[in-house]
């Protein structure tokens, strides 16, 4: 066997989550990046009404009252040490640090550098990033935009950071060149959720508020872990347990954050207080949620069949519903032994979940992205609305679906059109208000664009924000397509990876980040963003940017489409005096935004509608439908296992803020892989071993080299690795059914000894 010569330390999993040791976290994280006093001016204004918001996940923040001292969360904490660092990357860096020294580092290491404080340019074949003049960057993109042959030749891609106002703007230019080319990041998030709940119950989004929460009875929690990756939802569902809700957890690990809870906003909680989360948790095998929620379905019909009316809200299904008959008599033919069998979970586990949700009228379920990337993740969705549906737990209070959002804008991004597939009634809302007539043929989402590229039929690739390349899969394949690039030009605060992996040309253009202060001739702009559960409100950076030479977001997009549109009937200067005038255009198209500017100024900002909220389906047959699909069980050869990527506590989607995962014990490493014990002793691994992992999907061999195997409580033939180090293994071709979304959550892998621990970086 290789021993690991890693420095690397394993405890026990937590079993509390937050409490002293989050403070300290967040103290240590923030305190490593900047001064106290800026850290401390920063934080007091996070999730404040009028303050910044998070640029972490897209977690709500209470509508009314909200604490002083500090409404976030650790990772907010970081996210935050993360955006606002006062490192610099100086013209001195980049002119020391070779891109082909650069891109050996890890994600952790390029994430540390700091902030871009110029825009760089690396010209072909080039190995050193120089200082280019906005005017110039801006000219050199617009040349390589206009000699395409074709609009539909370039990809702009954002990612969920992007406010509204930029958002609005930068698809509107898009559309303007001629493309609807948008892939997003949420084509590899909750695209499965939106597909689902649009055909289910008519709208994309999830139905829930925050109060909800606090009068729900029972909250359902599948293929989610928010202790760390939505953190303040701990408070509403301590809160939502105080009021007396029963929590039933559905995931694959057990996690701190669904186990208990010490708020590290109590004194109690600081003092070592916690609230028991979980009252059940079902330890499902990975992919296995659409079996447990036929099995637990087809126990409760078999008691509503014994006495009608106990169980199911018929009033609901008779006047609110379609395709109830045909669903049930799916139901009656399923087999309980297969549903077991594919889901690993024990009869009398799931009968006692059916005593509890047989008995309740208000359920709340809530998800994430260990659901939303399999390939049968939409049908998975679908039977929890079909659940939800049968006990009438939608469009009343403290009951319906909550599909947590991971980026703080991510869900705004798309109400503002960032879509390669837009409706026709958006496209004729721009063309009316704009007198320019948009593309109408869709564009390529992630993976086709991802496509596109590796076979030159795209061949210009602007991102607005994120880590391209880190956050989607099948590493190498997309590293190619990227290189093949004439042109990758990246709007972003801080070096990562997708700056070292270029096209032919590169461009980095440094953005204002959320915590700046966004000035226009001295006054004062605010952006606006739109979270999880559909609250529009504004944002308000409170520092001095680092540089002089950052450009704000929507100002980028107004010059790059000055430079690149001929003749352009939309007033891009306009926008360029006050925000103001982007959302009264946003007004104009978009639904749900009447009196957009004076709505977006009170505190607490507004609800957009949500016809599923208020019991109303604006779906094909005019009703909820429900959805008959059927579970079917990951077909394993015995030396295969199925592999999930997870997030590690000390990381927020490409953002690695440090080597820790401190919820599951690991300390100083990433690249390892959680295994159940007996599948270990069964192949012969041991604890600590270095394995390499492999996949061969369509006949291509995928290898990730030297990890590191824990022992940990997860079902067998069931394995956990953190993205991005193990996206490489992620076949781009194995995706959803209808929202193609990358299936990184099943990949199916094989495990070989390792014959060296060979350091590796990307
Ligand atoms: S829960 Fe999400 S939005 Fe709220 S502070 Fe934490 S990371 Fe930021």
């Amino acid at each position: 066997m290789t021993k690991n010569k890693r420095n690397i330390r394993v405890t026990k999993p937590k079993e509390t989550a937050a409490g002293t040791p989050a403070v300290i976290s967040s103290a240590k994280h923030i305190l490593s990046e900047m001064s106290l006093q800026k850290g401390t001016k920063i934080l007091l204004n996070l999730n404040q009404k009028e303050g910044i918001d998070c640029p972490g996940c897209a977690w709500p923040d209470p509508d009314d009252e909200r604490s002083r001292i500090g409404e976030y969360c650790e990772n907010g904490a970081k996210a935050i040490a993360e955006e606002a660092t006062s490192k610099k990357l100086t013209l001195d860096f980049f002119s020391k640090n070779s891109v082909s020294d650069l891109v050996k580092l890890t994600d952790y290491e390029i994430g540390k550098k700091g902030r871009i404080t110029q825009p760089m340019y690396l010209p072909k074949n080039a190995d050193f990033y120089r200082e280019i003049s906005w005017k110039d960057a801006f000219k050199l993109t617009a040349e390589h935009l206009n000699k395409l042959d074709n609009p539909d030749e370039a990809i702009f891609y954002t990612s969920g950071r992007t406010s509204n106002e930029a958002a609005f703007l930068y698809q509107l230019f898009v559309r303007a060149y001629g493309t609807n080319n948008m892939p997003d990041c949420s084509n590899m998030c909750h695209e499965s959720s939106g597909v689902a709940l649009s055909e289910t119950l008519g709208i994309g989004k999830g139905s829930v508020k925050l109060e909800d929460f606090y009068e729900t009875e029972v909250i359902l929690i599948l293929g989610q872990n928010p202790g760390t990756n939505h953190p303040r939802m701990l408070s509403a569902l301590q809160k939502a347990k105080k009021n007396g809700a029963t929590i039933i957890s559905i995931n694959p690990i057990l996690e701190a954050g669904l186990l208990n809870f010490s708020n590290p906003q109590k004194l109690s909680g600081l003092l070592g207080a916690k609230t028991k989360l979980s009252d059940h948790y079902l330890q499902v095998k990975i992919n296995g949620d659409m079996a447990l929620l036929q099995a637990i379905i087809k126990l409760m019909l078999e008691e509503e069949e014994k006495k009608p009316g106990s169980i199911f809200d018929l009033d609901f299904i008779k006047e609110k519903t379609h395709g109830i008959d045909a669903y049930l008599e799916h139901i009656r033919q399923l087999n309980m032994d297969d549903l077991i069998a594919i889901c690993g979970i024990p009869l009398e586990q799931i009968k006692t979940v059916v005593k509890i949700l047989s008995s309740r009228k208000k359920i709340i379920a809530c998800w994430a992205m260990g659901l939303t990337q399999h390939k049968n993740a939409v049908d998975t969705i679908k039977e929890i609305v079909n659940l939800l549906l049968l006990k009438g737990s939608v469009g009343k209070a403290g009951a319906g679906t909550c599909p947590v959002r991971g980026h703080s804008n991510v869900q705004g991004d798309r109400t503002m059109g960032i879509y390669e597939k837009p409706s026709n009634i958006f496209l004729d809302n721009l063309e009316n208000e704009f007198n320019f007539q948009p593309p109408r043929d869709h564009g390529y989402d992630t993976v086709k664009s991802i496509e596109a590229m590796y076979t030159g039929e795209a061949k210009v690739f602007f991102a607005m924000g994120g880590n391209f390349l880190s956050a989607t899969p099948d590493t190498n394949y997309t590293a190619k397509a990227l290189e093949n690039c004439d042109l990758t030009v990246h709007v972003s605060t801080k070096l990562n990876r997708s700056h070292l992996i270029h096209g032919k040309e590169a461009l980095i253009l440094p953005c204002l980040a959320r915590t700046d202060k966004d000035l226009i001739n001295g006054n004062p702009q605010f952006v606006s963003v739109e979270n999880s559960m559909g609250v529009i409100h504004s944002s308000r950076g409170n520092l001095n940017p680092i540089s002089d030479k950052l450009l704000s977001e929507p100002k980028i997009v107004c010059e790059l489409a000055k430079a690149t549109l001929n003749d352009s009937t939309i007033d891009w200067d306009k926008y360029l005096e006050d925000y103001d005038h982007i959302r009264d255009n946003i007004e104009a198209c978009i639904p749900g935004f009447e009196q957009y500017n004076k709505r977006v100024r009170l505190p607490e900002g507004f609800y957009l509608p949500n016809g599923a909220r208020d019991n109303n389906y604006f779906t094909a047959t005019g009703s909820a439908n429900f959805s008959i699909s059927k579970a079917e069980a990951q077909q394993l050869q015995a030396y295969e296992f199925l592999m999930m990527t997870i997030r590690s506590h000390d990381q927020f989607n490409t953002t690695i803020y440090g080597l820790n995962d401190r919820y599951r014990g690991i300390y100083n490493e990433r690249r390892v892989i959680f295994m159940n014990p007996r599948d270990m002793g069964k192949f012969g691994f041991e604890k600590q071993e270095v394995v390499d992992l492999y996949n061969y999907h369509g006949g291509t061999e995928r290898v990730a080299e030297a990890f590191i195997v824990i022992p940990y409580n997860i079902p067998q033939q069931c394995t956990a690795t953190y993205f991005p180090e193990a996206n490489v293994l992620v076949p781009l071709k194995s995706t959803a059914k209808k929202s193609n979304t990358p299936a990184s959550k099943s990949v199916v892998i094989q495990i070989k000894k390792s014959i060296s621990d060979t350091k590796i970086t990307s």
